[in-house]
């Protein structure tokens, strides 16, 4: 179902199945001919407390000294695998601002990066939990902090750019997409746009459906696809962030497609590097 896909994670980040050679030989068999392995990058030294690091669980990210195997073992299969499939190295990387060099360093060892905000400064200066802390109050210093990632022009892909919806709630504790969380959409896709980097419609939430009451999964959220399909120049893809490598083949795939076909956003099947 996917031809091409830009969102991979493998044993190196601790919290993921299966090492490169893995990842490509499901790749292979299920017809997908570009495939970027993102797993998570380490974070910079010194950049979160003991208690930011637990509460974000910074211990299931890739360890420095682990870059060097996984890059070498992303070189490897390239060369064997060459007219096979083509393979690209990227990391799937948090933005903490202050730590640019920490960046600039991941972006040169790798082909592409995506950014995903798992953690954002939060309006009392700490970090916390995307997942976890989002709300109408400090939605829009979630949004910031993915403007400012995007902004530093090392970023190719912002992945999940909705998981602020994830137990995202209103005013009134409902969980509405409220004049608040369209602000936040609306500073997120203009950045996008303007500093060309893609979006993507991400299919590993999708399992999901009952961490909500709602029975609805967490994201993609609806409300978020259909303010972007009004953007005329955003460029979207559809990543499994897959951390098994049978999971590039997930059903979930198909229900992503299901969803952008419903709202009638528009996907793009290929990533350019543009940068
Ligand atoms: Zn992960
Ligand atoms: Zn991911």
């Amino acid at each position: 179902m996917l031809k091409n896909n830009y969102h991979t994670h493998m044993k190196y980040c601790g919290h993921a199945d299966g090492d490169v050679a893995d990842y490509v030989k499901s790749a292979i068999k299920l017809g997908i001919t570009e495939l970027g392995m993102t797993d998570h990058a380490p974070e910079p030294d010194g950049a979160m407390t003991e208690e930011e690091i637990l509460d974000n669980k910074s211990y299931r990210y890739m360890k420095k000294d682990m870059v060097r195997l996984y890059l070498n073992q992303i070189r490897e299969q390239q060369i064997l695998n060459q007219g096979k499939i083509k393979i690209l190295s990227g990391f799937e990387t948090e933005y903490i601002e202050g730590y640019i060099d920490h960046y600039k360093w991941l972006r040169s060892q790798v082909d592409y990066m995506n950014l995903g905000i798992h953690f954002f400064k939060d309006l009392d200066g700490h970090l916390k939990n995307s997942y976890k802390c989002i709300d109408y109050k400090n939605v829009m210093e979630y949004a910031k902090n993915v403007v400012k990632g995007i902004e530093t022009g090392l970023f190719n892909v912002v992945v999940h750019p909705d998981l602020y919806m994830f137990r995202y709630k209103d005013k009134d504790g409902n969980r509405t997409f409220d004049e608040n969380a369209k602000k936040a959409a609306k500073m997120i896709l203009d950045a996008a746009v303007k500093n060309n980097v893609y979006v993507e419609v991400n299919c590993n939430a999708i399992s999901w459906a009952d961490i909500n009451d709602d029975s609805t999964w967490p994201y993609p959220n609806k409300d978020f696809w259909m303010f972007a399909k009004e953007y005329k120049n955003l460029k979207i893809l559809v990543g499994a962030d897959a951390h098994k490598p049978e999971r590039l083949g997930t059903p979930n795939i198909a229900r992503a497609y299901e969803f952008v076909k419903e709202i009638g956003l528009k996907i793009e099947d290929k990533m350019e590097i543009l940068k």
